[in-house]
């Protein structure tokens, strides 16, 4: 990186934002902030505003005293259209709200560190034809994705992606135990610190689910050819096997600064953040199982939507996270969030090709849909 790289970031108060400026500080002479953009934070954004001084600020709770500090933009999209100030944006803003900003950056040939699993759950087919048409790299941000993407010299000779999960805090507790988990037990994940949503996405393996849906369209992988496998200390990321039977794994500490620092200064890589050598003598031990399809259906959904293709993706994050909402808000347990998806996938109406309108509509339709389920108690509630 010979002139800095101007990076934009949507989401910077969330934990992949907070995380990356970090990385940004600590390699300060190789960027330039053009753009934070924040949800309802807006202390923090405050801070980082004054910190960080990027030239264009956006608020989804606006605050006349960012206005001070930078230039206030209208939308996530206005940023994202900035071309000739913007190398690339590192969408890190969680749920569907990610999908017409990263899709906008993209119309604008600006590249993209994409944290943001959503956009590619909900319309991966339509983001990465566009990306391609503008020559635009999708470099991925989740630590499994940027695990694959450092094993790949040539995706051609790729037979297999093999994605790891740590499982989560219910891997070795069984079905009765699951269901009667509190919300507390379920944000205990083992090894990684994230938002709660994705916290509990992780507990009933639904993130994973996600995973193999962002892996298929990330590296253009049909979906028999994606394996998950359980791996509780997370130290491999993911794995790829090649045609004449070679595994290649990445491995590391579990830190997600080293995928966010990856994913905005690839090519290269630098010192950064020290997260650490990796020690296998220390590690010891590194075990490995099958996922229990059974316990854990969420990825039985995610294949099947998976192989649908069109808006079932979409549907299918939908209304998972509606269900998610419910479970953090007390209102449902956590084993209905299978159920709510079970009971309302069916009364959605598949689209084969969907347009992005079209992948909005359902979106749409598939949350007031579960929403309407949680106001009758339609669910079986465990
Ligand atoms: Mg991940």
């Amino acid at each position: 990186m010979d002139t800095k790289r101007r990076i934009t970031i949507l989401g910077s108060t969330g934990s992949i934002g907070t995380q990356a400026l970090e990385v940004i500080e600590k390699l300060s002479d190789k960027f330039e902030i053009i753009g934070l953009a924040g949800g309802n934070n807006t202390d923090l954004l405050l801070e980082q505003v004054q910190k960080f001084k990027p030239k264009y600020v956006y608020s989804a709770k606006y605050d006349k005293c960012l206005g001070e500090y930078a230039k206030y933009t209208d939308s996530l999209e206005e940023l994202c259209s900035l071309k000739n100030e913007t190398d690339i944006i590192l969408v890190a803003v969680s749920g569907k709200i990610g999908l017409r900003p990263t899709l906008t950056a993209i119309e604008n040939g600006i590249d993209i560190a994409l944290a943001n699993k959503e956009t590619l759950v909900m319309a991966g087919d339509i983001v990465m034809a566009k990306a391609q048409e503008n020559g635009v790299k999708i470099i991925p941000v989740d630590s499994e994705h940027s695990a694959i993407h450092q094993c790949i010299k040539d995706i051609n000779q790729v037979k297999k992606l093999i994605i790891t999960a740590s499982g989560g805090p219910f891997l070795h507790k069984n079905v009765e135990e699951m269901k009667s988990a509190s919300i507390e037990e379920t944000l205990n994940h083992p090894n990684w610190h994230m938002g709660k949503k994705i916290t509990v996405d992780s507990a009933t393996l639904m993130n994973k689910g996600l995973e193999i849906i962002e892996a298929h369209h990330l590296f253009n992988m049909d979906y028999d050819n994606i394996e998950v496998i359980i791996h509780p200390q997370s130290y491999i990321h993911s794995a790829v096997e090649y045609a004449d039977g070679s595994v290649v794994a990445q491995i590391g500490v579990p830190s997600m600064h080293i995928p966010i620092q990856y994913a905005i200064t690839y090519p290269e890589r630098f010192e950064g953040i020290k997260t650490g050598s990796f020690s296998f003598v220390d590690a010891a031990r590194f075990d490995f199982e099958k996922p229990d399809f059974e316990k854990f259906p969420s990825l039985s959904y995610a294949y099947s939507a998976g192989k649908k293709g069109g808006n079932a993706t979409a549907i299918l994050n939908a209304i998972n996270e509606e269900a998610v909402f419910a479970f953090l808000d007390g209102k449902i347990k956590l084993y209905d969030i299978y159920n709510l998806i079970e009971k309302i996938t069916p009364e959605c109406d598949f689209i084969k090709y969907p347009t992005i309108d079209e992948i909005t509509e359902s979106d749409k339709h598939a949350r007031e849909l579960t929403k309407i389920h949680l106001q009758q108690k339609h669910v079986n509630f465990c």
